[in-house]
């Protein structure tokens, strides 16, 4: 029995987790980092999947939160499992964000349905708040190696220019895919900063239907935190779209 347990605790188990290391950790927009772990051999996933990462051999003082749930950002068709968080000061994220490189880490999962339709006659449509862009970029990422996908509009809301983690990389998997379509929104700027010409203000029915020529065609997936998931799922009934297409992963504990 104590062999067998050995023996999945090496291979790793969704249920055990997996062993993993810290691989790099990279600033991807103001006080937001994103994490490279080592992906496990045996370690499979869909786009859009979240695991739980437990920092070891760590404990903050008088706190127990050595545990938390991740979207991954990264593909399932590359070698790495990519997190990404907004560094704030809180016991779980102090001992992150000093973690030496090469710390073992566990990994477990994955979980979560979070993961793109395949019906490729209905477009899905993006509604991502902040951070809540991880899981649409694991999304886009397989999208761009794997062609069989329906038409993608990525709506991105974030504060400030400054705040939006992976705007690069979207562009270029805009211009990569010509089924995807990216519409960043900054909420408090205004129309002139820094020569910021796209949409600004939240996102709202108007601005999807200048982008999306029905709204009541696509499957709507909502990811970031709970009141901005709630509430984009409000404005998204109220706007005649049927509860069954919409989908949602909320950042609980954000
Ligand atoms: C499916 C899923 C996917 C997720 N994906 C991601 C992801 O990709 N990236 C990501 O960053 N997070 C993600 N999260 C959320 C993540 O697990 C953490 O809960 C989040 O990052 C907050 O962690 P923390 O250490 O900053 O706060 P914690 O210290 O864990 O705080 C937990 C709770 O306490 C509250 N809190 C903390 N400090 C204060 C304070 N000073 N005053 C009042 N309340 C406070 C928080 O609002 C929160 O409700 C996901 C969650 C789920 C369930």
């Amino acid at each position: 029995m104590s062999s067998q347990v050995e023996l999945s605790q090496q291979e790793g188990s969704p249920l055990l987790g997996y062993a993993s290391r810290l691989l790099s950790r990279t600033d991807v927009a103001q006080d937001t980092v994103a994490f490279r772990f080592e992906r496990p051999e045996n370690f499979l996933f869909r786009a859009g999947q979240s695991i739980d990462l437990t920092l070891l051999g760590v404990r903050p003082d008088g706190s127990d939160c050595l545990t938390h749930t991740f979207s991954i950002a990264s593909s399932p068709f590359v070698e790495e499992i990519l997190i990404v968080t907004r560094i704030r000061d809180s016991a779980f994220k102090r001992v992150l964000s000093i973690l030496p490189l090469g710390t073992h880490v566990n990994l477990s999962g994955p979980m979560g349905s979070f993961s793109l339709h395949r019906n490729t006659s209905k477009p899905a449509v993006f509604l991502a708040g902040g951070i809540g862009i991880a899981p649409f970029l694991s999304m886009l990422c397989s999208a761009a190696v794997d062609k069989a996908q329906p038409d993608i509009f990525l709506f991105y809301a974030n504060r400030y220019l400054e705040d939006a983690a992976f705007m690069n990389a979207l562009w270029d998997l805009e211009r990569s895919n010509t089924n995807f379509r990216f519409v960043p929104t900054f909420t408090r700027i205004d129309g002139t900063s820094r020569g910021w010409l796209g949409e600004i203000g939240h996102i709202r029915p108007e601005m999807l239907s200048k982008h999306v020529s029905n709204l009541r065609g696509p499957i709507f997936y909502i990811a970031g935190p709970p009141a901005m998931v709630a509430g984009m799922r409000r404005m998204l009934v109220d706007a005649g779209v049927d509860e069954d297409d919409i989908r949602t992963e909320e950042f609980a504990g954000y």
